[in-house]
C-alpha cells in the first residue's frame, strides 16, 4: 500500500479512486474508517469519510483516525487528503482544519494544497480558482445552499482556516518543472509558509506537480493529482489494475436522483424496452409495505431473465407537488429508505449486478447492503467506475456495483454499463 486517501464525501473518493485506478493502481475503497486493519491487498486505499460539511471538531477527529488507520498499513505511506475540486468550504472550514491537524498528526511541516481538475474545467491560475471559463466566484457555486463560495483567491480562503501561514506557487514556477517547484518550495518554507496553494492550468502541470511532491508525507487536493502521481512510484497504466472478478446473477438498477441526466438515461433504457417501475412517494407514503410491492413486481421480472429498474426520478415540477404535500426531507428518506431496503430484498433475490442512481441515494444503498469497502475497476464514463464488493446480503458471493452521482454519465449510461461489464469479463 504506497498511497492512503482521506475524501471528505462518499462520491469523491470514488472520482479519485478513480484516477488513481487508471493511472496504474490497485484501488480499494472503505466506507468510513474499517475497524480492524486485516486483509487489504491494494496499491492505494481510499477512505470515503462525509466530512466536508460536518462540525469541524468532528472532521477533524475522524480525518485524523483515518490517517492513523492508513499509516497502520504502511507507517511511510503517503496522506492524501482529497477535497472537491471547487474547494467546497466555508469560513472556517473544513479544509484548513483538516489539512492543519494531518500535518500535526504527520509530524510534517509542510504541504501543498491544489484543487486544480482541468479535465473537469478546474483551473488555478495566480492562486485563482477558475469554473470552467469563470471565477469561482462567479461561477454557481456561489449560491451552493452549504457552502457557497464567493471568493476565487484560494489564498486567501485557506488562510481565514488556517493558523500556519498559506503561501503561493504561481504558474511560472509550475511549468519550468518538477525541480523548480521543489526549489520554491524549499524557499517558501524558509519565508515562513506551512501551506502553498499550487496553479496547475494543465495536465502537464499536474505531472509536475505529482512528480514534485510524491516524496512528500501529506499533499492536499482534488482528485487531478491524482493522475500525476502514482506514475513516481513506478506505476503504468495497466488493464490489471482495473481488473474486477467475472460478474453473474441478476442486473438491477434503482434511481433515486432526480438529475436531468439521470431522468434523460432512465428515458433512454425505457424507451430500449427495459421493464422499470416508477415510484410515487406520496404512493410510498400511504401503502403498508411498498417495499414488498417492489419486490413482487422485480420477481416476476427476474425470473424471466430481465434486468429490471425501480425509479423515483421526477421532474421539477413533479418533485415540488411530492415535496409540498410530504416535505422535502420526508419524501427524500422516505425513498432513500424505500429503495436501500430495494436493494437488499434485490440481492437477496439473486442480483448481483446493481447500478445506483445518485449520491445520497447510492449512500442509502451501501449502507442498507452493509457493505464496507469496494474494490476499484474499469471506468464506465467520468467519475464512475464499475467496483466489486461484498454484501451480507449476498451471502457468499461478491457483487458489482456502479454508483452514479446524479449528473454523471451519458444518455445511454445504464444499457453501456452493463455492456460493458460483461464484454470485459468475456474478453
Ligand atoms: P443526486 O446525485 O442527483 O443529487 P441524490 O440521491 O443525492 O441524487 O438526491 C436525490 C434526493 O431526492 C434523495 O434524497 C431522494 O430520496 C430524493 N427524491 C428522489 N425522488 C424523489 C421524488 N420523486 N420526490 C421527492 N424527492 C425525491
Amino acid at each position: 500500500m504506497r498511497l492512503g486517501c482521506i475524501a471528505d464525501d462518499f462520491t469523491g473518493a470514488t472520482d479519485v479512486a478513480n484516477n488513481l485506478v487508471r493511472a496504474g493502481m490497485r484501488v480499494v475503497q472503505t466506507i468510513g474508517v474499517p475497524k480492524d486493519a486485516a486483509d487489504i491487498d491494494a496499491d492505494a486505499v481510499v477512505v470515503a469519510l462525509k466530512s466536508r460539511t460536518t462540525p469541524g471538531a468532528q472532521a477533524v477527529a475522524e480525518s485524523v483516525q483515518a490517517s492513523e488507520w492508513l499509516r497502520r498499513l504502511n507507517p511511510s505511506a503517503q496522506i492524501y487528503f482529497k477535497y472537491c475540486s471547487t474547494f467546497d468550504s466555508t469560513s472556517k472550514g473544513n479544509i484548513g482544519p483538516v489539512t492543519e491537524a494531518l500535518m500535526n498528526a504527520l509530524g510534517t511541516t509542510f504541504t501543498i494544497a491544489t484543487p486544480a481538475f482541468p479535465n473537469n474545467g478546474r483551473s488555478v491560475f495566480k492562486g485563482h480558482l477558475f469554473v470552467g471559463d469563470v471565477l469561482l466566484s462567479e461561477s454557481s457555486m456561489r449560491h451552493h445552499p452549504l457552502t457557497p463560495m464567493t471568493d476565487a483567491n484560494l489564498v486567501r480562503v485557506l488562510q481565514a482556516q488556517c493558523e500556519r501561514r498559506v503561501g503561493l506557487v504561481d504558474h511560472r514556477v509550475v511549468r519550468q518543472g518538477p525541480d523548480a517547484i521543489k526549489q520554491r518550495f524549499g524557499q517558501i518554507e524558509q519565508e515562513g509558509v506551512s501551506i502553498a496553494i499550487v496553479d496547475a492550468i494543465d495536465n502537464e502541470d499536474l505531472l509536475a506537480l505529482g512528480a514534485a511532491t510524491a516524496d512528500m508525507a501529506l499533499v492536499t487536493a482534488g482528485s487531478g493529482l491524482a493522475m500525476g502521481l502514482p506514475a513516481q512510484w513506478g506505476f503504468a497504466p495497466n488493464a490489471s489494475a482495473q481488473r474486477l472478478p467475472i460478474p453473474g446473477g441478476a442486473q438491477a438498477i434503482l434511481a433515486g436522483s432526480c438529475s436531468a441526466a439521470t431522468q434523460r438515461q432512465i428515458r433512454a433504457f425505457i424507451d430500449a424496452g427495459g421493464a422499470a417501475l416508477a415510484l410515487d412517494p406520496v404512493q410510498l407514503a400511504q401503502a403498508k409495505d411498498p417495499v414488498a410491492e417492489v419486490l413482487a413486481w422485480t420477481q416476476l421480472r427476474l425470473a424471466k431473465g430481465e434486468r429490471v429498474m425501480v425509479y423515483s426520478t421526477a421532474d421539477v415540477e413533479s418533485v415540488k407537488a411530492v415535496q409540498a404535500r410530504l416535505g422535502a426531507q420526508v419524501a427524500g428518506e422516505l425513498v432513500e429508505r424505500t429503495l436501500g431496503a430495494a436493494a437488499q430484498g434485490l440481492v437477496q433475490c439473486g442480483v448481483r449486478q446493481l447500478i445506483v442512481a445518485g449520491g445520497e441515494t447510492s449512500g442509502a444503498c451501501v449502507q442498507a447492503l452493509g457493505i464496507d469497502r469496494m474494490q476499484i475497476g474499469p471506468q464506465i464514463d467520468p467519475g464512475v467506475p464499475w467496483c466489486y464488493a461484498h454484501s451480507p446480503a449476498a451471502s457468499e458471493d461478491g457483487m458489482h456495483l456502479a454508483l452514479k452521482s446524479g449528473n454523471f454519465g451519458s444518455d445511454d449510461f445504464f444499457i453501456k454499463a452493463f455492456e460493458m461489464l460483461n464484454d470485459e469479463a468475456s474478453v
